[in-house]
């Protein structure tokens, strides 16, 4: 048994759909107190009144990670609203598809900036309220695609995701003897309302090319995601965590001959 959460702040960038919802969702049924936050409001009011429906508390800040002055009006809103940042989980990120040859740099710019630097950005506002309690857990959403795999199209998108942990390595060094530990989510394939517009064939390829035999759901990933958050996880820094039903381990396909 884990020590209750309940009543802890939390922020969730990019809890309007797909995994950060469910990240937020898992929080709220444990008690804490959710900062919903998306560019898009009605949305992100769609996902706070989920929370509250089930008995949970949550606010929303509608924001884009890749402007600071709105992630430190984020920051204020959950100090103004639960009183401090105990929790955050930079998740927002975007993934469009460009090979190269026709990827712009207005299309890297853009991929990095949101997944990159938004990262940076979430986490430099909120670190004053977590170094004044000498208390912290923040947790990057990356990706399998980057630090450990490759996929045409998303070059950007992998490089901005093995980024978020080069980031997270020293980030976790240097915020170490202030109480506050840094770690990343690496989902592989995760059922989300976006996977729908990619159409059965897709689904069913990379069903195929997992060892579960069956796509995430962000449930496991907020499970993860909750794990990082706990008080028994205060000595694990720096840490990546995959959440992929075995996908990044056959070595090659023979290995997922039945
Ligand atoms: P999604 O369903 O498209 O949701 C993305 C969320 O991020 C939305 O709430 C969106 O809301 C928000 N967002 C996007 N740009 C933003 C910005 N500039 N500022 C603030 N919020 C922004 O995506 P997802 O599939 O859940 O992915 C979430 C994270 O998981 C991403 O970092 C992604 O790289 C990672 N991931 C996903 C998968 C997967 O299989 N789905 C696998 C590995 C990793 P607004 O548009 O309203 O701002």
């Amino acid at each position: 048994m884990f020590t209750s959460l309940k009543g802890r702040s939390v922020i969730v960038t990019g809890a309007s759909k797909g995994i950060g919802r469910g990240i937020a969702r898992r929080f709220g049924a444990v008690g804490c107190r959710v900062l919903v936050v998306a560019r898009d409001l009605p949305a992100a009011k769609a996902a706070a009144n989920e929370i509250e429906a089930m008995g949970g508390s949550a606010r929303t800040f509608a924001g884009d990670v890749t402007r600071f002055d709105d992630m430190e009006a984020m920051a204020q809103t959950a100090i103004d609203a639960f009183g401090g940042i105990d929790i955050l989980c930079a998740n927002a990120g975007i993934f469009p598809s460009a090979k190269l040859g026709e990827m712009t740099e207005r299309d890297f710019d853009m991929v990095l900036g949101t997944n990159l630097k938004g990262t940076f950005l979430a986490v430099t506002a909120c670190l004053p309220a977590m170094r004044a309690k000498r208390h912290g857990r923040i947790i990057l959403t990356s990706s399998i695609t980057g630090p450990v795999t490759g996929y045409p199209g998303w070059a950007h998108y992998g490089a901005s995701k093995a980024a978020q942990l080069g980031f997270m390595r020293t980030a976790a060094i240097e915020l170490a003897r202030q109480g506050i530990t840094v770690n990343a989510l690496l989902p592989g394939n995760i059922v989300t309302e976006g996977l729908a517009e990619a159409g059965e064939e897709y689904k069913n390829r990379m069903t195929a090319s997992i060892p579960m035999r069956r796509l995430g759901s962000v449930e496991d990933v907020a499970n993860a995601a909750l794990f990082f958050a706990t008080e028994e996880a205060g000595y694990i820094t720096g840490q990546s965590l995959v959440i992929d039903g075995g996908q990044i381990l056959p070595e090659s396909l023979a290995a997922l001959a039945d």
